[in-house]
């Protein structure tokens, strides 16, 4: 089936977007709630579309075509439409901008990249959008954005400002198609894109830094247990390494591991705050913060006897152990250390995640009593079985050809 054209739908969610902003008729949402989600942002720039720049308003001059683009002045007050004058394609084929016209020099701004989706809605968008910044040096591989904290920015989110320095422009360019259709309009969706990749990028590189990490405190090796949005939008792997302050070890967890501490292996997890990019997005169908594998660490909230009996009187357990780790355990990504303090290593934490789930899924094929399925899960991990089962985990990986032979090698050391 083919996929909705991509300006039917909601800007915000993944369904269908029936309803239009009554007031530029720019931008579409599913739902009122989604309309408000949004609204922080496309109230910036809503009025403006209208108008100051409708098609009608185009600037006119034969040297040049001009469309509608998004800037973001450093020291501005929000984003704002430009009229952004272009000539013929450079030698990469892409139009050249001049963005003289914006009273910087010509050399100032620098494309740093361009997309042609919306990670954090896995969506293909119209063209590909150019986006421009002011770099350090361009001679060396490590350019940097520099400037002061973009204020215009920070009308959106402040936190995009730890990132995001110096001005910003972003127009929309083909590749597909030569000059002079290369270059379009961006309108108020195209706004929620620039948006979501401005906030992806940002918490691509912040999100090492959190309360457990900074600081000068003696340090251990621990786990960023990744929830699935970190992984799917932020492209982070599962399991990651990295050093934790110890003091963490000490504190109480906040996830019930019993799974871990009957294997002997007690852990302590923290939960993060979730990643700018999408804490403000929620939607009836689907959570940004799940994290299903987590829920498996304590049977005994996961195997929770009320909801089970209900699942079973309607007949249907396994879809129901799915909502129940759905929307039960909406933790996000987690922060992970062993209470004894000792390394953790990514692949103990994929193993005793792979191990809780296994033991809830015979639990679940045994078709005990419900009530009992917590404790028989718990009754059936011992430290001896565990590494027992460890070893033949260990065997498996070494026949993954994916699994380098040092990854393997360090993971006899727990
Ligand atoms: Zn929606
Ligand atoms: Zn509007």
């Amino acid at each position: 089936m083919a996929e909705p054209a991509s300006d039917t739908l909601c800007a915000i969610c993944p369904a269908l977007g029936s309803e239009v902003c009554s007031s530029c008729h720019g931008i579409r949402y599913c739902s009122k709630a989604c309309q408000k989600v949004d609204w922080p942002v496309h109230k910036l720039l809503c009025k403006k579309f209208s108008k100051d720049f409708s098609n009608d308003k185009r600037p006119q001059q034969p040297e040049f075509q001009f469309k509608r683009a998004i800037y973001f002045p450093e020291e501005g007050n929000g984003p704002q439409y430009i009229w952004l004058p272009s000539s013929g394609p450079s030698d990469e084929g892409r139009a050249v901008a001049h963005t003289h016209i914006l009273g910087l020099k010509n050399t100032d701004l620098y494309p740093i990249d361009y997309f042609k989706e919306n990670a954090v809605l896995h969506r293909q968008i119209d063209g590909d959008i150019v986006l421009l910044a002011r770099i350090h040096d361009l001679n060396t591989n490590e350019a940097m954005l520099f400037g002061n904290p973009n204020k215009s920015l920070a009308k959106i989110d402040k936190e995009l400002t730890n990132y995001w320095k110096g001005p910003l422009l972003a127009y929309g360019a083909r590749t597909d198609v030569g000059w002079p259709d290369q270059c379009y309009d961006l309108g108020p969706v195209d706004l929620r894109h620039v948006v979501d990749y401005l906030s992806v990028a940002h918490s691509k590189r912040s999100i090492e830094q959190n309360m457990y990490t900074i600081g000068d405190g003696e340090k251990t090796r621990g786990v960023r247990f990744n929830c699935v949005s970190d992984q799917q939008i932020c492209q982070r792997t599962q399991f990651e390494p990295m050093d934790i302050l110890k003091s963490v070890c000490d504190g109480e967890s906040e996830l019930k591991a019993t799974v871990a501490e009957k294997a002997g292996f007690p852990l302590v997890f923290r939960k993060l705050t979730f990643a700018l990019c999408w804490r403000s997005r929620s939607h009836q169908d689907f959570s940004y913060a799940e994290n299903p594998s987590a829920a498996f660490f304590d049977p005994g909230t996961l195997l929770d006897t009320t909801w089970l009996d209900t699942a079973l009187r309607f007949g249907n357990p396994t879809s129901a152990i799915d909502q129940q780790m759905k929307f039960a355990k909406q933790m996000g990504s987690l922060i992970v250390v062993r209470k004894d303090g000792e390394p953790l290593t990514p692949m103990l934490m994929k193993a005793l995640t792979e191990y809780a789930q296994q033991k809830t899924n015979e639990a679940f094929e045994s078709e005990n009593e419900p009530h009992t399925l917590a404790s028989q899960v718990l009754d059936s991990i011992s430290p001896e079985r565990f590494r027992k089962w460890y070893s033949d985990f260990l065997f498996g990986l070494c026949e993954d050809p994916s699994v380098g032979i040092h990854e393997i090698a360090a993971l006899y050391d727990i």
